[in-house]
């Protein structure tokens, strides 16, 4: 019997929502009724890719995506459906530039040198009007709102019951909070493998999204959805474990061959600095629309800080970098946004980190300083690409990064990019006329 159906018998689910993300993050699914799940879990449900952000033309053969029943969660919001992660193939192959099956691979190269990389992220979110224009809370607008405990219980309905999910499906919640930004919230679980954080990552937009919809509200998780606001981030905490994921390998006080500095060992060092050295094309998929470099480079914002970075720096306990070293054993990547793939943001970081553990790279030095009011002092760190085109460029530069990523995968994304941003640049602005037409 099928791993599924045998879940359907269990549960009494009725709909199975097989579902895959392509290029942008988008998620796709087919709703596939119960009894006609056993096929479908063999087979896979059939797609037009060219329908979706994939690089495909509609002479393109159908597309499969293939049910992967270890990701299975029945809705807590709608116990009749269940959400199942898909990887898509076409014509028995793998399609190499989607998201899931990019990450997959890297996470099988990361295995066979013997490592497992082991993330959490911080995906910040706004609570909209349904209109998506205002904050949907017209008390919420304090100069300093993080942390604002009557704010927070003005939307205690929507987080606990969000939190209240998470714990049944057992993801370990440990806090929610009223976050930086007037109507912007933040809910923290516990890290876990790369491709169990993106597959947790990506359900929980949806489940966040649908939860604020079923109370009339809209979340969003655009990096700069409010001007002069702070943006919406989504932090990626990053380790490195043996493959019994028992021994954190980046921990300093594990014995031999280690820098000690900030608890990071000689191989976390190394890890960071493929970070380092790749971060400027990183930023095309931590940071992949043209909204994101509103919110990184952005001015000062109401509350005092952007909590953004800009340049390519790191440093200890200090959140005014692209990279903390908060405690030992682990960094905190701050560049990624709220737009960022799920799944393209783990698998960036592992093809950075094995390529800079592959080249022993050096992260550079440390800066202790407050970025916000001195980073002008550092003038040898490089600045990170001002708009996406920038970013795109940098991007298609890292020949390294993009081989790591697949040739396949990265020309479509490179390509899918492009006709974004020229869709994007051929858009007649108020700006253009305001300050052209009395040239
Ligand atoms: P902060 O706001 O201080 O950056 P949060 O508590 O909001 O931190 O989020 C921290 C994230 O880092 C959580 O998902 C947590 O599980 C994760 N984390 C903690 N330790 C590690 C580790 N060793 N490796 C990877 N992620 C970790
Ligand atoms: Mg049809
Ligand atoms: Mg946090
Ligand atoms: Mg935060
Ligand atoms: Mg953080």
């Amino acid at each position: 019997m099928s791993v599924l159906a045998e879940f359907a018998a269990k549960t009494g689910v009725k709909y199975f929502m097989i579902s895959f993300t392509d290029l942008f993050g988008g998620q796709r699914a087919k709703l596939v009724p119960a009894q006609a799940i056993a096929d479908m879990e063999e087979d896979g449900a059939g797609f037009a890719g060219f329908a979706t952000w994939l690089d495909m033309t509609p002479a393109h053969p159908d597309m499969l995506a293939v049910p992967d029943p270890s990701t299975v969660i029945q809705l807590p919001w709608k116990p009749e459906v269940a959400w199942v992660a898909a990887n898509p193939i076409m014509e028995g192959q793998d399609v190499e530039q989607a998201p899931r099956n990019v990450l997959r691979k890297l996470v099988a190269e990361a295995a066979e040198k013997g490592i497992r990389v082991k993330t959490g992220i911080e995906a910040e979110f706004f609570l909209l009007t349904p209109e998506g224009d205002k904050i949907s809370d017209p008390a919420d607008t304090a100069e300093k709102p993080c942390y604002d405990q009557q704010a927070v219980m003005r939307r205690y309905d929507v987080i606990a019951e969000v939190c209240d999910y998470m714990l049944e499906l057992g993801w370990g919640p440990y806090q929610n909070d009223h976050e930086d930004a007037n109507g912007q919230f933040e809910m923290n679980w516990e890290f876990a493998d790369a491709l169990v954080t993106a597959d947790r990552h990506s359900f929980f937009k949806f489940m966040v999204k649908s939860v604020a919809e079923k109370h009339g509200l809209r979340a969003t998780f655009m990096p700069k959805p409010v001007e002069g606001l702070t943006g919406n981030g989504c932090h990626a905490h990053i380790s490195v474990w043996d493959l019994d994921g028992v021994n954190n390998v980046f921990a300093a006080d594990k014995g031999e061959g280690q820098t000690g500095e900030l608890g990071l060992s000689q191989d976390g060092a190394h890890f960071l600095g493929g970070i380092m050295k790749h971060a400027e094309a990183l930023a095309a998929i931590t940071n992949p629309t043209v909204n994101s470099y509103k919110r990184i480079n952005a001015p000062r914002t109401m509350s005092g800080a952007t909590w953004a970075p800009n340049t390519v720096t790191w440093t200890g306990n200090n959140r005014t970098h692209m990279v903390r070293v908060p405690g030992p054993g682990r960094f905190e990547l701050r560049l990624p946004d709220g737009a960022t793939n799920p799944y393209l943001l783990q698998a960036v970081i592992i093809a950075a980190g094995l390529s800079g553990m592959a080249s022993e790279a050096d992260p550079g030095p440390r800066y202790d300083i407050d970025m916000y009011a001195e980073g002008h002092t550092i003038t040898d760190a490089p600045k990170l690409p001002l708009n996406l085109l920038d970013a795109i460029r940098w991007f298609d530069k890292d020949k390294e990064l993009k081989a790591k990523l697949g040739g396949d995968f990265s020309a479509s994304y490179m390509k899918m990019k492009m006709q974004e941003w020229n869709a994007f640049v051929s858009h007649f602005s108020s700006w253009e006329r305001d300050n052209t037409l009395d040239i």
